[in-house]
């Protein structure tokens, strides 16, 4: 059986690829559900471990260099930041806080915990999550707690594999395979797992296409 997704809609990828062209600002960072921005227009998560690659697609996607910044200190970043596209405004994509740092201490571990808890559950916008998991790795007990508390606050959600450009394409193939059979146990995931390089580009436009149709479902 093949594990290839099947192509996106070619008119769906030529509109994202023009929303994702268009204007693309830094609003704020949300350390707090306190400063969070008005929940006004829809919003679609990134989350994943700490050097997933998060910085880098992020970068990728809207084709900027240095929109998303790596923490240097994995662990003290605990921030939710948000970033505005479109003009007019049409959506607003949430860089979320990395986990599953090794050296993190528990208060920031629960702290982690509390801030994504809370925006998950208590943001009607929030059209859905995209948890990258690097291809060499594939999923770990910490992306499955991220994938169950997803479940649990019933946003939909969509795992993407990152790096790909890293390991054969025998490999992707497997670790997709792989990724695959575990998202079809999540009732919050969606069935298809999407593979990505940010350093070469594969799988970008249609990771674009998948952001597009979450907000316009
Ligand atoms: P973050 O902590 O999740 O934001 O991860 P970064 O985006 O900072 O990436 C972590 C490391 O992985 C950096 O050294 C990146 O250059 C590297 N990296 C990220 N994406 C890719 C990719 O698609 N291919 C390759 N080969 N390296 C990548």
């Amino acid at each position: 059986m093949s594990t290839e997704d099947t192509a996106p809609d070619p008119d769906l990828v030529e509109a994202a690829r023009k929303l994702f062209a268009g204007p693309v600002a830094f609003l704020k960072s949300a350390p707090g559900l306190q400063f969070l921005p008005p929940a006004d227009v829809p919003e679609v998560a990134f989350a994943g471990r700490s050097n997933v690659g998060k910085s880098s697609l992020l970068n990728a996607l809207t084709n900027r260099n240095g929109l998303a910044r790596t923490s240097n200190t994995p662990g003290r970043t605990q921030e939710l930041n948000f970033f505005d596209m479109g003009d007019p405004l049409r959506l607003r994509l949430v860089d979320m806080p990395g986990y599953g740092f090794a050296e993190a201490p528990k208060d920031v571990v629960k702290k982690w915990r509390f801030l994504v808890n809370d925006y998950l559950r208590g943001r009607a916008v929030l059209k859905r999550a995209l948890v990258l998991v690097d291809s060499r790795h594939g999923l770990k007990d910490v992306d499955r707690e991220v994938m169950d508390m997803l479940d649990q606050a019933a946003v939909s959600y969509r795992l993407v594999l990152t790096k790909s450009d890293k390991i054969k394409a025998t490999a992707l193939d497997a670790v997709r395979a792989a990724t695959i059979a575990e998202a079809r146990k999540h009732p919050a995931a969606h069935p298809e797992v999407l593979a990505t390089s940010s350093e070469k580009g594969g799988g970008i436009p249609e990771l674009r296409a998948a952001v597009l149709e979450a907000i316009s479902a």
